[in-house]
């Protein structure tokens, strides 16, 4: 893939060719287990680069990954954006979690053939991780990308962050209108003013908004709520 190279230097990344062929076998074992299963609706070779691979890089302009050292991806899905950014920084301790069983049975086959260590892949919902207390208010950085709207998704990230780390959420153009309804869900929740950024991606040209939320403090005990209430009411 020359052009996916090119946007990677674009943003100060460059693989070596162990990190290449991960993605190469990354992008092989999604196309065969999405035969059989749903995993992505964008195929191609190319827009898989680009539009899952390129875009969950995208956060590596945001925060400075290299000092990470713990991660967590809320509703991870078939791996982004935390599997990308474990191949490109292979020290941080990644933790992905999704409620979709299926899903989580693909990433453990996928950390088998991408041989990935330090990976902790877990079949749970985010409301209920974050009270077990090996995950709450534990994490240098928590990630997400096309889970929920903003003020749900403020209380599905932010109680895994440790203080002063942050939660980075990777958004469409819709982001600043979601970002400003949940600034009191932020707030509720020990969350800072919102750093921003805006991209757009190499050949398709859509927007990319991500959203860095630094953590003041640890997690109020009341939060999250109950996965019902949380749809019902999102704080706002
Ligand atoms: N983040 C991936 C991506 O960008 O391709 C997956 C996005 S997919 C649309 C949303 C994922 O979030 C699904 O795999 C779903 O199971 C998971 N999810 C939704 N709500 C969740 C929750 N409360 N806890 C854990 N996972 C959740």
């Amino acid at each position: 893939m020359k052009d996916w190279e090119k946007w990677l230097k674009e943003i100060d990344l460059f693989l070596d060719d162990g990190q290449k062929e991960q993605f190469q076998r990354y992008y092989d074992t999604l196309i065969t287990w999405n035969k059989k299963m749903n995993l992505t609706g964008i195929t191609g070779e190319k827009e898989v680069y680009e539009k899952h691979f390129y875009d969950s890089l995208l956060a590596t302009c945001c925060y400075p990954f290299k000092d990470v050292h713990s991660l967590i991806d809320i509703g991870g899905g078939a791996g982004f954006p935390g599997v990308p950014l474990k191949i490109c920084f292979p020290h941080i301790q990644l933790t992905v979690i999704d409620a979709t069983k299926k899903r989580i049975q693909f990433l453990e086959h996928l950390a088998d053939q991408l041989s990935l260590e330090n990976i902790n892949l877990l079949h749970m919902r985010a409301e209920d991780a974050a009270r077990d207390e090996r995950y709450r208010d534990s994490h240098d950085v928590s990630i997400a990308r096309a889970v929920a709207k903003m003020p749900v998704l403020a209380e599905l990230c932010l109680p895994f962050v440790r203080k002063n780390g942050v939660w980075i959420a990777l958004k469409g153009k819709a982001g600043d209108e979601e970002t400003e309804m949940a600034m009191p869900a932020i707030r509720a929740l020990n969350g800072g003013e919102a750093d921003e950024h805006y991209f757009e991606l190499p050949t398709e040209a859509s927007d990319r908004h991500i959203y860095v939320f630094g953590k003041q403090g640890n997690t109020p005990r009341s939060y999250p709520r109950k996965p019902a209430t949380i749809k019902k009411k999102p704080l706002g």
